[in-house]
């Protein structure tokens, strides 16, 4: 029997993304596109992983499917883990990327070479509309630069250089590039064990 997954997001990119990594299993997948009378669920969640537990919980009761959820967002030691959940906001309400890449270059404008450690983390949940819920996570470490670098990608990846790239920053990486080691790319692999592992996809 064909199983039935809904993605917890209207965000078209993160939906092709997940049918690619589950196109060999017997799934398929909807969105919050295909459900668009289900009200927003507020993003209030101190960690990555309460956001993404709450947008899979409300997903998989209203629909009644197995749902999938996602959050992610960057942490700079020098900040104390800022932006953090904070990441899409950081600059205010509906912030631009290069409104937040501007904040965070002038906050980290004293701190040297060496003290600009940083890390993407992502966290996904699995509900079931029973409140069955499983985890997967993943991160990337990295450090921020001192000026923007790139055209690939969006959000703070022209300032993030993965450890390991010469330097590069995550917008001079190839999409292929970007994905083998991001923390969505990794958190996503995990995600595909445990969909095959505990829910039997
Ligand atoms: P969301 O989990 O998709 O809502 O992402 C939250 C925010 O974190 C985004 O708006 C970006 O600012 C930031 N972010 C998450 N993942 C990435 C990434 O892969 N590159 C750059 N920024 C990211």
């Amino acid at each position: 029997m064909e199983k039935r997954l809904v993605l917890s997001s209207r965000n078209n990119y993160k939906l092709t993304e997940l049918k690619g990594l589950l196109s060999d299993l017997e799934i398929q997948i909807a969105s919050l596109k295909d459900f668009p009378e289900m009200p927003p669920v507020v993003e209030d969640g101190k960690t990555f992983k309460e956001n993404a537990a709450k947008k899979a919980l409300a997903a998989a009761q209203f629909t009644k499917l197995l749902a999938l959820a996602d959050d992610s967002g960057l942490e700079v030691d020098a900040l104390h883990g800022q932006p953090g959940v904070l990441s899409a906001r950081f600059s205010g309400e509906g912030a631009t990327d290069e409104a937040n890449n501007a904040r965070l270059l002038e906050l980290l404008r004293d701190v040297p070479e060496g003290k600009r450690a940083a890390r993407f983390r992502c966290a996904i949940a699995i509900a079931t509309p029973e409140g069955q819920i499983e985890y997967a996570e993943g991160s990337c470490e990295g450090a921020i630069a001192f000026a923007p670098r790139g055209t690939n990608g969006f959000g703070y990846d022209p300032l993030f250089m993965p450890d390991g790239f010469g330097g590069r920053t995550f917008a001079e990486l190839q999409p292929g590039e970007k994905n083998a080691i991001s923390h969505r790319g990794r958190a996503l692999a995990a995600t595909r064990q445990l969909l095959v592992a505990r829910f039997a996809v």
